[in-house]
């Protein structure tokens, strides 16, 4: 059986690659390859950029309620395709289609809110700041900017970018993930049948020597990245380096504080959706519980009794609960974490590595694991292991739990379980993190808020989507104007200007 190749999609047209460079896409379920991604070359990925500076001029002089009007498009086309592209998701990715149909409903969520850019682009005026002077600003788009996604997302991280950059009239390259391409590639389809000028939405597949391109290029203004941290580091410094403005959001270790007088059946149920979910591939899964005062057995007891209710297959199975992890390496190094906690001296109280799915014993199933007495100073507390792997540690006080969350490299999300109101008030003014739930294990903010974190969660000033995006993709103009009559003319001034 001959197997598909994935390329690119340049200035409105599909482009097979042509470097000869490629690599594996797997059913994680099967443990099949079931595609090869052809990695872009430096000239392929020059030709995309070209493409996108070429239609910029048009496309930023459009009136923004029209390029508005392309971006309802869009949408409707989305909530038409949202179960095909939520299929995609999962054949790659693994991860169960009730889930990838959630991601896509938050990406749409943020095409929702770019419809709205006329409005937000709105400048501000002031009328008379010195006799006969007016004053007003307005946002004008960068050019060409480029965003380079990870594999856990496929539909929503580039739905956090594109339609924002879009609207507010930059073109736009896209590098997926080279682990989860098709989906992404479909939103080429969709923005070209909503009525997007050909060369303003490009996409290149690939890997490191693409990025490459896009973080060098002069032509590339800005670059949006989610991504793991060691990249989003690389990402940030490298684009800086070469003038660019960059956003770069990275890896995660979100600890739920468990206060004493929280429902712990709430806290189970939050917990084992906020761990285990997407097998523990998501940037906000909840990874570290933090028990405060006496209330981790019960707490463990618990989450032992409501792990074997979780529902591990293959994700087109409506039913499941947890799929596959995405690749055998990414199984591997997961694995390779729970030996480590083992070896740390953690406590595993519930062992997922002897998993093997029946009728897929080849799929990269792990299941669930629990670490108890997880200490601040073993690695599998503190690296991000982005698996289905939650640990618990104990501490005496909210002092001390907060001190935690306050210590960590990473400051992406967090949660507080509570029935205290003046504790979670606290928590939530002095923690160290972007972005934090009370009572809400993963919350990931909504489409006209921002989603950022803090510490090494994200390299760059500005949160990603709602207002600082529309900020991250634009450059503020004001201007200073007067309109004086010949009769009026006051004269050269030699002095520093005020208004008079
Ligand atoms: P990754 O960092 O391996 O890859 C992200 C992107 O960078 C991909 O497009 C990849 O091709 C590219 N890339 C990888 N290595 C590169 C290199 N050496 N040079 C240049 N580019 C390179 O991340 P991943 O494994 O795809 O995704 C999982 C990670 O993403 C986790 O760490 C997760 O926490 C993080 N993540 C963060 C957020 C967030 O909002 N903060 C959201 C989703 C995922």
């Amino acid at each position: 059986m001959s197997i598909k190749t994935i390329g690119h999609y340049i200035n409105g047209q599909h482009i097979a690659g042509a470097s000869g460079r490629l690599s594996d896409v797997y059913n994680p379920a099967t443990g099949e390859v079931q595609a090869k991604l052809s990695n872009a070359s430096v000239a392929e990925t020059e030709a995309a950029i070209t493409a996108a500076q070429a239609a910029f001029p048009a496309w930023a002089a459009m009136p923004a309620l029209r390029r508005a009007r392309i971006v309802f498009k869009f949408k409707a086309l989305l909530d038409e395709h949202a179960n095909d592209l939520a299929k995609a998701i999962s054949l790659e990715h693994g991860k169960t289609i009730s889930d990838a149909r959630g991601e896509v409903t938050r990406g749409i969520e943020v095409v929702e809110f770019s419809c709205g850019m006329p409005h937000l682009l709105k400048g501000d005026f002031n009328e008379q700041v010195g006799t006969g002077i007016d004053t007003y600003s307005m946002h004008q788009p960068l050019g060409v900017v480029a965003g380079i996604t990870p594999f856990n997302f496929p539909i929503m991280v580039p739905l956090w970018m594109i339609p924002m950059a879009l609207a507010t009239g930059n073109t736009f390259v896209l590098k997926p993930s080279e682990k989860t391409p098709s989906a992404s590639l479909m939103i080429a389809d969709l923005l070209a049948e909503a009525g997007l000028p050909a060369g303003v939405f490009n996409l290149v597949n690939g890997d490191k020597e693409a990025v490459d391109v896009l973080l060098t290029d002069k032509r590339i203004q800005a670059i949006s990245f989610v991504g793991s941290t060691p990249i989003a580091e690389y990402i940030y410094s490298t684009g800086t380096k070469n003038g660019k403005r960059v956003q770069a959001l990275g890896g995660a270790k979100n600890h739920l504080v468990v206060m004493p007088d929280a429902d712990l059946d709430q806290v189970a149920d939050a917990l084992i959706g906020a761990g285990y979910g997407s097998a523990g591939e998501r940037c906000m899964a909840i990874s570290v519980a933090v028990t405060v005062g006496n209330i981790a057995d019960k707490l463990v007891e618990k989450l032992k009794e409501k792990v074997k209710t979780i529902v591990i297959d293959q994700g087109l199975n409506e039913k499941a609960d947890m799929g596959p992890l995405v690749t055998p390496q990414h199984l591997a190094k997961v694995k390779e974490y729970v030996d480590l906690g083992v070896a740390e001296g953690a406590n595993l109280v519930i062992d997922g590595r002897g998993y093997s799915h029946a009728g897929h014993e080849q799929g990269f199933f792990l299941a669930p694991c629990l670490f108890d007495n997880v200490t601040k100073d073993m690695r599998i507390y503190k690296e991000e292991i982005f698996g289905p792997v939650l640990c618990v540690v104990r501490a005496e006080t909210f002092e001390e739990a907060l001190q935690l969350v306050n210590d960590h490299e990473f400051g992406n999300g967090t949660a507080i379980f509570t029935r205290d109101g003046e504790v979670a008030r606290e928590f939530t003014s002095r923690v160290q993190a972007g972005m934090v739930g009370v009572n809400v294990a993963i919350p990931v903010p909504i489409a006209f808020h921002s989603f950022g974190g803090w510490k090494r969660s994200l390299f760059g000033d500005h949160h990603i989507y709602g207002t600082e995006g529309m900020r991250f993709y634009t450059r503020l103009k004001t201007t200073t104007s007067r309109w004086p009559s010949a009769a009026k003319s006051t004269g050269s001034e030699f002095v520093m200007p005020t208004m008079k």
